[in-house]
């Protein structure tokens, strides 16, 4: 169908059903709930015309394998996010984009941003701007970088929009 696929890629308690419920209902609660996977519709109008967009929001990591692997092959974008705050995060999402460039092929070709949530815990930061950036350009191929913080709804609009654009360029 005409369906675009968002999936949301990260460690558990990253922040992606926060960014998530920010960017869709623009609320955000402090506490947490295991997400397993939560399915979420939403139309857009682009010029006069409705676009479907499903957001996929997943488990974190190493639970369900299987599940995790059909979030990577069914998506048309992915948003891979770990916390400012959590070396351990970060190291994980890198292992997410592994596995997303073994699955696809065409992995360059998708629409993806990376996402550093939990901007507004700085005192707390444990990975810096200049690394995840290096990391982006050496290996990474990812088409965006952010930081953000759903808590504060800092820049969270903009995951969507980097997406967006890049789906229409490509
Ligand atoms: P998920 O496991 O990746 O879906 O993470 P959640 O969205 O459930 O969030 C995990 C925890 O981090 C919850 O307690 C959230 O309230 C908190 N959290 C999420 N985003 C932010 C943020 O931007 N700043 C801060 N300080 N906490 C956040
Ligand atoms: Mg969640």
């Amino acid at each position: 169908d005409h369906r675009n696929r968002v999936v949301l890629l990260g460690a558990g308690n990253v922040g992606k059903s926060a960014i998530l419920k920010r960017f869709l209902l623009g609320t955000f609660t402090s506490e947490y709930k295991e997400t397993v996977e939560d399915l979420f519709t939403r139309d857009f109008d682009v010029n006069g015309n409705t676009v479907k967009v499903d957001f996929l929001d997943t488990a974190g990591t190493m639970v369900f394998p299987a599940m995790r692997k059909l979030s990577i092959t069914t998506a048309h974008g992915f948003v891979l996010v770990y916390a400012i705050n959590s070396q351990e995060s970060f190291e994980e999402m890198k292992r997410f984009w592994q596995q997303i460039k073994e699955e696809r092929s065409n992995y360059q070709e998708l629409p993806c941003v990376i996402v550093g949530n939990k901007v507004d815990l700085e005192n707390d930061r444990q990975v810096e701007k200049f690394d995840a950036l290096n990391w982006i350009y050496t290996d990474g191929f990812c088409g965006g970088f952010l930081e953000v913080s759903a808590k504060e709804d800092e820049s969270v609009t903009d995951i969507f929009k980097t997406i967006y654009e890049q789906s229409r360029g490509g």
